[in-house]
């Protein structure tokens, strides 16, 4: 592994470990920032070597240091992930200003993936945040304007499909939270790659539902795994749409 890659790895590793710290305390309202990491059942402060990504996990058996209750699984795999997001978006885009945006769009999605996943519910500030990077990424007011566009056609058709379901069956259907990922997809892919994208995940979630046989599954994490899939391969995707459409 060359020296640059393996940079980005530990950034991108320490990164998820705070993402971890934002996952377990925004949805609390508490502060990111203070008090610094404790073991949130028994209150001790961790040591720096408690504190190092994926290694403390797997060194303590995923246990607490102090008190030896279980430490969930998800702390190694969220900063896991970051780091492969991190190392992934490096190949594609280099140092580059989009790199910075694109990582930070995508550990915030990361972050709004999990607390779907684990609340049912996401923090607005999270997903305005993504939003924003989103409509920003291309640094450019002409095309700002379009991604604007893009977002709100995106935003908009959501809310339009959400009355209509929720109207058929009777019930609130879909999250208010998911309209703010679409509208953060149609900014970043434009009309039709992010139509693609919208349809792939929804594929990506039937067998996750069949499976789990839940009926409220969170849709959040479905979206932003199709962002970044979609995100990645775009020029491939394009020539197949265009396949398909002449
Ligand atoms: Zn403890």
């Amino acid at each position: 592994m060359s020296l640059d890659i393996l940079f980005i790895l530990l950034l991108g590793l320490a990164i998820g470990s705070f993402l971890n710290v934002v996952i377990h305390r925004v949805p609390k309202g508490e502060s990111v920032v203070f008090p610094s990491s404790h073991c949130p059942k028994c209150g001790v402060k961790l040591r720096f070597w408690h504190n190092i990504p994926v290694l403390s996990w797997l060194f303590l058996q995923g246990r607490c240091g102090f008190c030896n209750s279980k430490i969930s699984v998800r702390y190694p795999i969220v900063e896991s992930l970051t780091g492969a997001i991190f190392v992934v978006l490096y190949l594609k885009l280099g140092f580059t200003s989009q790199f910075l945006i694109m990582v930070s769009l995508f550990s915030t999605l990361l972050t709004l993936a999990v607390i779907d996943l684990e609340y049912r519910a996401v923090p607005d500030s999270l997903n305005l945040l993504a939003l924003t990077l989103a409509i920003i990424h291309p640094l450019d007011l002409n095309l700002i304007f379009e991604t604007l566009q893009n977002s709100l056609i995106f935003g908009g058709a959501f809310s339009f499909l959400r009355f209509y379901v929720s109207f058929f069956v009777g019930k609130e259907a879909m999250g208010e939270g998911d309209i703010m990922v679409a509208g953060t997809i149609g900014a970043i892919l434009g009309i039709w790659t992010g139509t693609f994208a919208i349809f792939l995940s929804s594929i990506l979630a039937i067998p996750v539902i069949l499976l789990t046989k839940q009926r409220e599954m969170p849709f959040i994490p479905f979206l932003a795994l199709s962002l970044f899939i979609v995100y990645l391969f775009e020029k491939e995707v394009i020539s197949f749409l265009n396949y398909l459409l002449y």
